[in-house]
């Protein structure tokens, strides 16, 4: 076998990454080690996330596009108005006192929070001494833009959850109202998870919540179109990323269950674009919790055909049954799903298959559900029957990619290749795709990958194997960007 001869030639790499990979026992003849066993004892860190980038990787079904935009591109998009359709930015880098002690931290704007981005007319109702605290974001020093960089990227030990939550988008403030903006970032986004082998990209992006420079709302129909017409451009298309948006829904809001109602008829009226539902926002805040949205649900479902839903469920660090109470709700996928293990009859349900689990790793240690991968339950999960798929969450946050996903997935976890092909080909299987396009994407899927890896045999003797693109998050994590 060929496979056999380029792994042999292989093991004479002086670096050997991956010591703990199965199939080296010594009563093994080299024709029984897959060669992707043979590749991982043999892989530099290096060559292993150059492999993992090239791979042909299915979708990304669990992405929120507001967390999706790196610090980068957001300040691109936010400084450039010929590209971001004339709206002009102010950020907060300066506080004088223009508010009173006593006003309201823990809210929306915070007094005290710097790079607070808003918009034009925005900063024009402001008072003068207000508008001396902000100023327009192209005329940022090199200081303050770097630190209007780092204020929406999650990358310092003392920063976790509440950074990232009660923070990260707070400082975004308008940024997300502009819908130019979020059409570029999906765009961006698809290039970018196209060129690491990703196909298929649904993301959580809802219709509400736009104003236009003038600070006038824009109705959701309208954004719909915004986002529909930018899908169909040349270079939306020619990413080759196949792109769906799930309406999101605040949990924990007072007007959830009417922003239901209103999901559910929006997304019934714009099938060609949107393809489910979801409830967001941490779940540690009771008032989202499932079975408030129960009576909801059913009284919609008898007006309205079928709208899967994905929900985020056990994103959270005591045992509880919201996995168990998002099924109920009719959940075809559950986002994160971290806790199931403490639901013992919940885990033997999905062990039957027919729920995936949406698998952040990233996300799951920097936002600190997890200490350390160890305690991580998705082996459990891959290898008791229950369908996953790994996904990015919120990846501008984390400045990572796809590909960290998969790698800190082999390099934890010891995947097999049949395991790490699964991966993709659960995201699609379970995608919230028309029949026919999800038919045509599986097998696109499943010729890319028998290319890739009769491609492998021929590539696997030479080095290197492929120049990978390094995320800052690789960066940090695995030093990767400073070995060479
Ligand atoms: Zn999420």
């Amino acid at each position: 076998m060929l496979f056999l001869v380029t792994a042999c030639a292989l093991a004479t790499n002086s670096s050997v990454a991956y010591s703990s990979v199965t199939n080296n026992s010594p009563t093994k003849t080299a024709s029984n080690v897959h060669w992707f066993e043979s590749f991982k004892t043999s892989a530099t860190t290096e060559e292993m996330y150059a492999f993992l980038q090239a791979l042909p990787k299915g979708g990304d079904i669990h992405n929120h596009m507001s967390g999706s935009g790196l610090p980068e591109w957001w300040f691109e998009l936010a400084t450039d108005s010929s590209i971001n359709s004339g709206y002009q930015y102010y950020t907060k880098t300066q506080v004088k006192h223009c508010q009173p002690y006593g006003g309201n931290e823990f809210g929306g704007t915070p007094y005290l929070m710097m790079f607070h981005t808003i918009q034009r007319s925005t900063y024009e109702q402001l008072s003068q001494c207000s508008k001396s605290e902000y100023q327009p974001l192209t005329r940022l020093s090199e200081e303050e833009k770097n630190g209007w960089l780092n204020s929406i990227r999650l990358d310092k030990p003392y920063e976790g959850r509440e950074e990232f939550f009660q923070r990260h988008w707070q400082r975004l403030g308008d940024l997300t109202g502009n819908p130019f903006i979020m059409s570029e970032l999906l765009v961006k986004n698809m290039q970018a998870f196209g060129e690491e082998g990703v196909m298929y990209l649904e993301t959580q992006m809802g219709p509400k919540g736009y104003m236009d420079p003038g600070g006038n709302p824009i109705q959701p129909n309208i954004v719909a179109d915004i986002f529909r017409h930018r899908l169909q451009e040349k270079d939306a298309k020619s990413s080759g990323v196949t792109a769906r948006l799930q309406y999101a829904i605040l949990r924990f809001a007072k007007s959830a269950n009417e922003d239901l109602k209103d999901a559910y008829q929006f997304v019934d009226k714009n099938r060609d674009i949107y393809v489910g539902v979801n409830l967001v926002g941490r779940e540690d805040n009771d008032k989202g919790h499932p079975l408030r949205f129960l009576n909801t649900l059913r009284e919609l479902r008898k007006t309205t055909p079928t709208i899967p839903l994905s929900l985020h469920a056990g994103e959270v660090d005591e045992p509880n049954q919201h996995i168990r109470e998002s099924l109920l709700l009719g959940a075809k996928r559950i986002g994160h799903g971290v806790n199931l293990l403490g639901d013992p009859d919940t885990l033997l349900l999905m062990q039957s298959g027919r729920y995936l689990i949406e698998i952040n790793l990233v996300s799951n240690l920097l936002l600190e559900y997890i200490n350390d991968y160890s305690e991580h339950p998705f082996p459990e999960y891959l290898r008791t029957g229950i369908p996953v798929a790994l996904t990015t969450d919120d990846r501008g946050m984390w400045d990572s990619n796809m590909t960290d996903e998969y790698f800190t997935a082999v390099t934890e976890f010891n995947l097999s290749w049949e395991e790490l092909i699964t991966l993709g080909e659960n995201s699609l299987q379970h995608s919230f795709l028309d029949h026919k396009t999800k038919t045509l994407l599986l097998k696109n899927y499943r010729e890319k990958v028998k290319r890739f890896e009769k491609k492998m045999k021929k590539k696997l003797e030479k080095k290197p194997l492929f120049e990978p693109k390094y995320s800052k998050y690789s960066c940090r994590q695995w030093q990767l960007c400073t070995k060479n």
